[in-house]
Order: structure tokens, then sequence, then C-alpha cells
């Protein structure tokens, strides 16, 4: 039998008109590096969105389904296209501009896309692939920046502002299907050719919804989150989208994502809330040490991308700043998990729930599979890969405009599951705890070493900014970890004193036997350390 219920598609449509009425007042803040940030209220940001819907559809032909794509800083303009390209049935295509030129260049032509969006600011590196970008007709420019470099390319240009001035400020949005593509993310190809994930409308509407749960983000209009995660970081983690549904304000750092700047930018902000990748709150602490700033308008930080030591929470929480443990990836839309302790425990009590992955929302299924294709029980020890579904998690990736999905059998089960590529165990009550990525993990004689808990035991020594610890073939074990350490400024310390440090927390066996101090650890682009660059450049220079 069928329910008596209305049935109206989940359209990021919704969201857009739901923010620019309802929170109409809520703020946008772009940081510019003068005097005076730019502010943006969501009515105006609206207001625009339909304005560039317009002139999308009206001047530049875009038609549904096809792929507009970003190269763009966190910033007003962003959130625009976030909301226009999606709302007129087209396809937002966010690029990672940290990605080298020929993975930009695959990503593009592999999307098709034809239009890009791009910050002035950008197109010294956007301007040297056009002539490779066969798919791309049109760039429309925002912002600062030199324009002539795009002289003499084969494409379309246009201002955005002048688009934006000549188009109405009304658009008949089509009734979309809640299942049609709403926007596309390409993984960062650690391992081979990058991957595109195509969300649905559906999928992001119930993500944002999921991601202003208090067991996620819980954030209101009375607070602001500064979104230092990219936006074309798995669509800053949900936020801009999550932010229009319950009128949080948004503050944008733009280009400006150096330690100095961003705590500038909270002192003199106030956000409440805040999220990025690890390595970006070990930047601010070294910052903030040097520098005092005022941190403690931020109740909260989401801290999630890579595995978040433990002494980093310890030295915030002494900042008056509450890290917030997540876990996601780029297939999952991206919220997968957050660490929000359960009710009724003191703060010693709290800490052990903290430092682990977090737990599943209602909307995530998780299950553990061990080595030989068994299901695992989640008693907080039984180690095995960790596999999802739900309703904003992949069933395959994007097979190019006229390929079908492509669904690799190491990614995605028989029975439709996600293979994560995480080793880990959940505890009965649903908290996750992630050793490894099974291709990071140390097989030394047989045994798993996991190089996070290495990495954690030493980020803890008091003169260790970062460490990473990666793999390197060795003759009588198969593999053994070496060690990749910064010291802190000034500091200089014997690796035979840190391997004394580890052996307090470490069993004896695990203790790395090559050991290299570097100047920093070498990072993808999306900050996460990147353990393929380690392995390549240090694995021979190791002091024994
Ligand atoms: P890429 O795979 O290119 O790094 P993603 O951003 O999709 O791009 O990365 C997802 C992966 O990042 C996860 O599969 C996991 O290995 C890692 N990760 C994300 N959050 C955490 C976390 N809190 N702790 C440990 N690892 C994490």
């Amino acid at each position: 039998m069928l329910s008596t219920m209305q049935d109206v598609p989940l359209l990021v449509t919704r969201i857009l008109r739901h923010g620019m009425t309802i929170h109409g007042k809520s703020q946008v803040t772009t940081w510019t590096g003068e005097a005076e940030p730019h502010r943006r209220s969501f009515a105006e940001i609206g207001n625009r969105a339909t304005r560039l819907a317009g002139a999308l559809r009206d001047e530049l032909g875009v038609q549904q389904d096809e792929r507009v794509a970003t190269l763009m800083w966190n910033n007003a303009e962003h959130v625009e296209a976030y909301f226009a390209i999606p709302s007129m049935g087209a396809v937002l295509h966010t690029l990672n501009l940290r990605l080298p030129p020929e993975q930009l260049v695959f990503i593009v032509n592999h999307a098709a896309d034809r239009v890009v969006l791009v910050n002035g600011t950008l197109l010294p590196l956007l301007a040297p692939l056009l002539p490779h970008l066969p798919t791309v007709e049109h760039v429309v420019v925002s912002g600062i920046g030199d324009r002539s470099v795009l002289e003499g390319l084969n494409v379309r240009v246009h201002e955005y502002e002048e688009l934006l001035a000549g188009s109405s400020d009304s658009f008949d949005w089509p009734e979309l299907d809640e299942r049609q593509a709403a926007a596309m993310c390409y993984t960062s190809g650690t391992t081979g050719d990058p991957k595109g994930v195509v969300y649905s409308h559906r999928s992001v509407y119930l993500h944002s919804m999921q991601v202003n749960m208090t067991e996620s983000m819980g954030l209101t209009d009375r607070d602001t989150t500064l979104v230092v995660v990219p936006q074309f970081h798995v669509n800053a983690w949900g936020l801009p989208h999550a932010t229009f549904m319950t009128g949080i304000n948004m503050l944008m750092p733009d280009r400006f994502l150096q330690p100095a700047p961003l705590a500038e930018m909270i002192e003199r902000e106030k956000p409440s809330h805040a999220a990025a990748v690890p390595t970006i709150w070990q930047g601010l602490l070294a910052e903030v040490t040097a520098n005092p700033r005022d941190l403690t308008s931020m109740k909260q930080v989401t801290i999630g991308g890579a595995a978040c030591p433990p002494s980093l929470m310890e030295a915030y929480d002494k900042l008056g700043v509450r890290v917030c443990h997540a876990w996601g990836m780029t297939e999952t839309s991206p919220l997968g998990t957050m660490a929000h302790p359960p009710a009724g425990l003191s703060a010693e009590e709290e800490w052990p729930y903290r430092i682990t992955q977090g737990r599943f929302p209602a909307g995530v299924e998780a299950r553990l599979i061990g080595p030989g294709g068994d299901l695992l029980p989640w008693d907080g020890e039984s180690a095995g890969e960790l596999e999802v579904r739900g309703n904003w998690i992949a069933s395959s990736y994007y097979g190019g405009v006229s390929g079908e999905p492509i669904r690799p059998e190491d990614k995605f089960s028989a029975d439709g599951w996600l293979k994560t590529g995480d080793v880990g165990v959940i505890s009965a009550d649903g908290f996750l705890t992630l050793t490894d990525r099974a291709k990071d993990v140390i097989k030394s004689g047989g045994e798993w070493i996991s190089s996070v808990d290495l990495e954690n035991a030493l980020m803890a020594h008091p003169e260790v900014a970062e460490a990473a610890v990666v793999a390197v073939p060795d003759e009588k074990w198969g593999e053994r970890p070496l060690a990749t350490v910064v010291l802190r400024e000034g500091a200089s310390v014997p690796y035979t004193v840190l391997r004394e440090f580890l052996a307090q927390t470490v069993a004896k066996w695990q203790l790395p036997e090559r050991w290299t101090f570097i100047e920093a650890v070498p990072k993808t682009s999306v900050g996460k350390f990147d353990k393929k660059v380690i392995r390549r450049q240090y694995a021979d220079g190791a002091l024994d």
C-alpha cells in the first residue's frame, strides 16, 4: 500500500529558495586582505544566483545536464555558483586548484566541461591549460586578476559582474527529478586516474540535513562557520548547502589560507565554528603559539579528512576550542561519522570517544569485512575493512559523456556497498576507530603496524611539529616503518630520543629502525600527508 504523503522532490533549488527568503539576512563574509572584508546577505546571494542561472542559460546557452566547472577559492561568488548551476538543471563541477596541471586537464576533459567560472587570481593557472581543453567554450572571470593572459585563446571570455548585471532577477527554475546530477567532484587520484563522484539533488539535500543535525555539526543562524575546507574538497564538506537550510553565517577565507590571516580572521570575525583538515590546524597552532590570538569564539571545530592526532585536540582544548573529529570521503559526500561522545560522561570518560573517528548517523549503515570476506562483529577489537551504504554514498563513478557508470570491484561490493579502503574497528555502540588506510598499513612479518598510531604517538612529543610514517621494503620482515619527522623550529632531538619516547606507548617490535628528519611533510592537493611521495622521496635516505 502506498502512503498518502506528498512527494516533493528534494532539490537544491528548494534549499536556495529557503535560504534566500527565510534566512535572507544571514551573511557570507569573504576575506579580502583589506581593512574590511566583503559582506553579502543570503538574499543578495540568492538574487545573484538567479541572475547567474539566467546568464548561463540565455547568454552562454548552458543546457540541462551540461557541466559548468568552477576554479575558485571559497568566496561569495563560489556560493552563488553552488546554487545557480544545480538549480538550473546543470551540473556544478568543482575543480581542485591544487592538482597538477595534467590531472586538471584529465578531469575537465573527462567531465567535458563547457564553461569554467574562474577567480581572476587563478587565471595564471587556467590560461596555459585552455589549449588542452577542447570542450571549454566559455570562461567567466570574477574578481581581481590580469585578464590579458586569456588573449588569443580559443574561448569566449565573460566578466562575471557584467553577466549578472545584464540578467533578470527572476528565473523559471525547472522542476527536476531529485535523482538528477547536481554536482560532481573527482577524487584526488592518489591511486590511478581521478574518479568522478556525481552527487544528486536528493543526496545533497539529505546530506545537508544531516550536517545540520546536532549529532553532526548542529549549527544555527546564531552561528558563523569559518569554511577553511575548500569548496573543491567534497563541496566544502556540505557546508555551503547546509548553511542555506538553517541560516548559518559563512566566513570565507578566499585565497588567504595561511595561518596568520586565518588567525586574524578568527580574532576579528569571531566565528563559532570552523572546518578543516588537521594540517591547517597544526599550522594555526604553531602561529598562535608564536603570536598569541584569541580563538575562543570557536565553540567547536570539525577536523577530518585525515586522522586528527589526539595531541592536536588536547592543544586546542587548552586554547578553549573543542575539536570534534569526523571521518568521510569524496564518495560519502563526505559526512560518514562524527565523534560526539554519548551523553552523561565526565570529560575524562569522554576522551576515549573523542579520539575515535566517531559514530555513524542514521543515514549511514556500516559493516566491517575481514580478510577472508567474513562479516566481523562490532566488538571494538575485530579489525577489518569498512564498508558503508546510505542515501549520500556513491554507488559508482562517472563513466564519461557516453560511458556507463564505473563500478570497480575493489571499490564496490557485489551487493552495492562502498568499500572505503579504510581499516579499523567498531565498538558495540557504533564508534569507529580507524587504524589505517589499507594501502598505508605496514605489513611487518605477518603482523600489521598502524602508521597512524605511530604518527599520533610521535606528534605527542613536544618537540615534534609533524610526523608521517610509511612502509618501506625490508628483506627480513617484508615491510618496516620509516618515520619522517619535522621538528619544531629551533628544536634538536636525536632520533634515539624519539624512539625511546615511542617505546613508552608502542610495542617494541613496532618501533621504527629507520628515521629521517625533514623540513616539511609533503602534502596532497587537499592538505593531507602524501604518503606516496614520502615513500618515493625518503625511503632511501633514511638513517638506520
Ligand atoms: P583522497 O582519497 O584523495 O584523499 P578523500 O578526501 O575522499 O580523498 O579521502 C578520504 C579518505 O581520507 C578516507 O578514506 C580516509 O582514509 C581518510 N580520512 C578521512 N577522514 C579521516 C579521519 N578522521 N581519520 C582518518 N582518516 C580519515
